[in-house]
């Protein structure tokens, strides 16, 4: 089981009461789960419900306004395998916080189980079959916490067998924060300073700290450990590894446009990708139109650098339920999704359209798009921000087996760019389809290909400690 979220940890030298910071920031990061929620503070059982959070909110404001403390942690929960249950969702307590070692932990990432389980059985533990990734990593860090009464040491011998992606935070049962990054650094995480409650912040992404009037500090490393109690922070390295592999998805798809990650805000990133798309397809058309969220910004680079006009073809139904949800998210529901998107007939009416997405994972959104909403335009052309996805993910994002990905199953084997157009082009009905390539992503993101994570793209697993055995999404899901 595996998790793809939003994490967030408050820590404040005031005792100011954390709980509604933690509301507030874990609403910033809505947008990278939607499926449960969950806030953990000193001496009380994480309270998590399923769903979004200001539902939750709204119904069950008195019992949330008991959760207390000058420290705490939350989480926003999207799994890419496992099922969408409580039980799943986070802070998970790992041992109680009545006792001297008890935590509870909320997890970004996916890690490989295979390999904690080993750990394990090193240590003379046989767990569960039903535990998740963060359950074994947790129990293992119990281990270790026991055996050394260090976070650092805890973490160095585990992580040889932390095989994927974690973003972390920890509160301790002494009321602690603690914080971590894998070693290549492939989901973000941040610290940043709240001065009017004295508090350190740990979040996912920078809009957190935006949203609570917070100042972004930096980046938590990849390989660095966080440790911040009354006697203050303390930063350390559990590992050296210098190649990181940063998600580039993260920058043309997941991540809050305003957010800022390694230095570079997500929505400029996305409009130099749409700007760096013009010169690679310069295409004859009359409007340029985006997928609504996401794709906007590339749009608009495209627009600027093309002189065509940028037009909202397409708008998202606010006030639906679905209608905030990432489409990819729940493959049974993507037609839910789509149907929330609505095409603006006087604008798309008989027009040559250089439509503009993120990323083609299955089709079956574009193909929607292009064959119902937009029937009625003279001529569809589809530009992706995205290299084409042949491989699964197996760092946190949901595109967990090969024989779901549009692009594999069209191209198996087809290294050329052009033909993969053509081939996934055809497949979707557009009358020309572009993907981006590697080059131009790294040079939009403004990050080398070397600090980027292209697995999904290339097929090189090689930032993973070992190549992933490729599952089945019942495998996955469950
Ligand atoms: S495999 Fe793709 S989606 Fe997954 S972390 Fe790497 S670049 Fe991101």
């Amino acid at each position: 089981m595996y998790e793809h979220c939003g994490i967030i940890g408050i820590f404040s030298f005031e005792n100011d009461n954390v709980a509604p910071m933690l509301l507030m920031g874990l609403e910033a990061l809505q947008h990278r789960g939607q499926e449960a929620w969950g806030i953990s503070v000193p001496r009380a059982p994480p309270f998590k419900r399923i769903g979004v959070l200001s539902r939750s909110v709204e119904r069950e404001y008195k019992r949330i306004s008991k959760m207390k403390g000058k420290a705490g942690i939350g989480h926003v929960r999207y799994s890419t395998t496992a099922k969408s249950t409580l039980r799943n969702a986070h802070p998970i307590q790992i041992d109680s916080h009545s006792n001297e070692y008890g935590f509870s932990i909320a997890h970004n990432g996916t890690l490989e189980r295979e390999l904690i389980i080993k750990y394990l059985a090193k240590e003379g533990y046989s767990p569960p079959q039903d535990m998740t990734d963060t359950e074994l990593m947790g129990l293992a860090l119990h281990i270790n916490i026991k055996k050394y009464n260090s976070w650092l040491r805890a973490f160095e011998d585990l992580n040889p067998f932390l095989n994927g992606s974690f973003s972390l935070v920890i509160l301790t049962s002494k009321g602690e924060l603690v914080a971590a990054r894998d070693e290549r650094g492939f989901r973000p995480l941040c610290l940043g300073w709240h001065e009017g409650s004295s508090s350190y912040i740990i979040a996912s992404e920078s809009c957190a700290l935006d949203i609570l009037g917070a100042k972004l500090i930096r980046d938590v490393e990849p390989g660095e450990i966080i440790k911040i109690s009354k006697e203050g922070l303390k930063s350390e390295r559990f590992s050296s590894q210098k190649r990181h592999a940063h998600c580039p998805f993260e920058y043309t798809y997941f991540a809050n446009p305003s957010s800022r990650i390694e230095g570079i805000n997500v929505y400029m990133a996305r409009k130099n990708i749409g700007r760096l798309l013009a010169e690679i397809y310069p295409l004859d058309g009359d409007i340029v139109v985006p997928v609504p969220d996401s794709a906007r910004p590339a749009a608009l680079g495209y627009s600027e650098r093309s002189g065509i006009p940028f037009e909202e073809g397409l708008m998202k139904d606010r006030y639906r339920r679905k209608g905030t949800w990432r489409s990819f998210i729940e493959p049974k529901k993507r037609e839910d999704v789509v149907s929330n998107i609505l095409a603006i007939k006087e604008v798309v009416d008989r027009k040559r359209i250089i439509l503009i997405d993120d990323s083609i994972i299955r089709g079956t959104s574009s193909r929607i798009i292009v064959g119902k909403k937009l029937k009625s335009a003279k001529e569809v052309s589809l530009l992706l921000t995205f290299p084409p996805v042949m491989y699964p993910c197996y760092a946190g994002i949901d595109f967990p087996t090969q024989k779901e990905l549009l692009a594999y199953r069209v191209c198996r084997g087809v290294k050329d760019l052009a033909e993969i157009n053509r081939r996934v082009g055809r497949h979707i009905g557009v009358s020309f389809l572009g993907y981006n390539d590697v080059e131009h992503l790294s040079k939009g993101i403004g990050m080398p290909a070397s600090e980027l994570c292209l697995s999904c793209t290339t097929g090189d697993y090689s930032c993973l400690k070992r190549k992933p055995r490729f599952k089945t999404r019942k495998e996955m899901k469950g």
